[in-house]
């Protein structure tokens, strides 16, 4: 069960309420966020939902019998919209285009992508300074100097950024030059930076492990929710199978699985999910069809040279089409 307490609730209501929902036998989680104030009340027993809905404080309330409670359609019917300023909002009616390298490499590689971005309008850059790497002797990314650069080349030019948060040491260092916090694949159930992401207040973009389940994302996103924040994103990057011939199996099904489970924003990501820079597109306009509320995919100005997933990322002649192609595709669903 969740409780929406009234804004600015006096302390003895809410001692009532927090009473009442133990009497009914259910422990209660009280929960605050950048937007309201709730009571999680956990417990399977039966009872007349109204005689805690009459008590004053109590703006909202609702049964919900899912493992995540606060991230589920069944408590919040109404999709969420993530604002990240200056017009670019996340979340149903919007297509977000999120598009770069895979590692930020240099000043001039940041250059020429914002570049490639400003002349497609698109809002919003990718690139990861701390690279999670299969190989520790791979490149690890540019770190906090890289971060530095790439927000201030960004932020000159109105676009926002997106970047991978490690560990939960980064994220005091990092957050007031990121827009989004992308949890990546490897570190999808690291419940210590989940936690501390909900306290960071800043959105969240939440990959699915590479073995995950979509009740463990959707679990992994609770966390993040029920530590105070609201603004999360989940993201489909493929998943592991037996088969070979590419990279990751992109798991499409996820798309329509997860609007329906929950009301927060579902973003794909198809570089991750095929691995194979021919197949981006394709796999992008499947995942506008099957109803993503946004494509997150990299770019480079010369993938061969690219630090890092060069075989997966695609050119700005090959971007600017699959942007045109992209927003056509949502054109056609919304028309639907
Ligand atoms: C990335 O976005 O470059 C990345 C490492 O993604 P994932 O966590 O999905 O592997
Ligand atoms: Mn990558």
């Amino acid at each position: 069960m969740i409780i929406q307490l009234q804004q600015g609730i006096p302390a003895e209501q809410k001692e009532v309420i927090l009473q009442e929902v133990k009497r009914v036998g259910f422990k209660a989680n009280e929960v605050k966020t950048q937007e309201a104030h709730y009571i999680v009340g956990i417990g399977k027993k039966d009872f007349d939902i109204r005689t805690l809905g009459q008590l004053p404080g109590v703006a909202d309330i609702h049964r919900v019998s899912d493992e995540y409670k606060l991230i589920s359609r069944k408590w919040r019917v109404n999709p969420t919209l993530i604002d990240l300023g200056d017009g670019v909002v996340i979340g149903e009616g919007n297509f977000s285009i999120m598009a770069g390298p895979c590692s930020i490499e240099s000043e001039r590689q940041i250059e020429l992508v914002v570049e490639h971005l400003k002349a497609n309008n698109v809002k919003i850059m990718r690139g990861g300074v701390f690279k999670p790497r299969s190989s520790p002797y791979a490149f690890r990314g540019m770190g906090l100097e890289g971060l530095h650069m790439f927000h201030q080349l960004c932020s000159a030019n109105g676009i926002k950024i997106i970047t991978e948060v490690m560990q939960v040491s980064q994220i005091e260092d990092m957050v007031d030059y990121v827009d989004v916090f992308q949890v990546g694949a490897r570190n999808s159930q690291n419940f210590n930076l989940l936690d501390s992401l909900g306290e960071a207040q800043k959105p969240v973009l939440l990959k699915r492990g590479i073995s995950g389940t979509l009740e463990e994302l959707l679990q992994a996103a609770e966390y993040i929710f029920s530590n105070g924040n609201e603004k999360i994103m989940l993201c489909e990057r493929g998943i592991r199978s037996y088969e070979n011939a590419y990279r990751n199996v992109l798991d499409l099904n996820a798309v329509p699985v997860l609007k329906a489970k929950t009301h927060l924003p579902v973003i794909v990501d198809p570089s991750h999910g095929i691995g194979l820079r021919d197949y981006v597109e394709p796999m992008s306009l499947a995942a506008v069809m099957a109803g993503a509320d946004g494509v997150i995919y990299e770019t480079h100005q010369k993938p061969e040279e690219a630090f890092s997933d060069g075989q997966q990322t695609v050119n700005f002649q090959e971007s600017e089409r699959l942007i045109r192609r992209m927003r056509q595709a949502f054109e056609l669903r919304e028309s639907f």
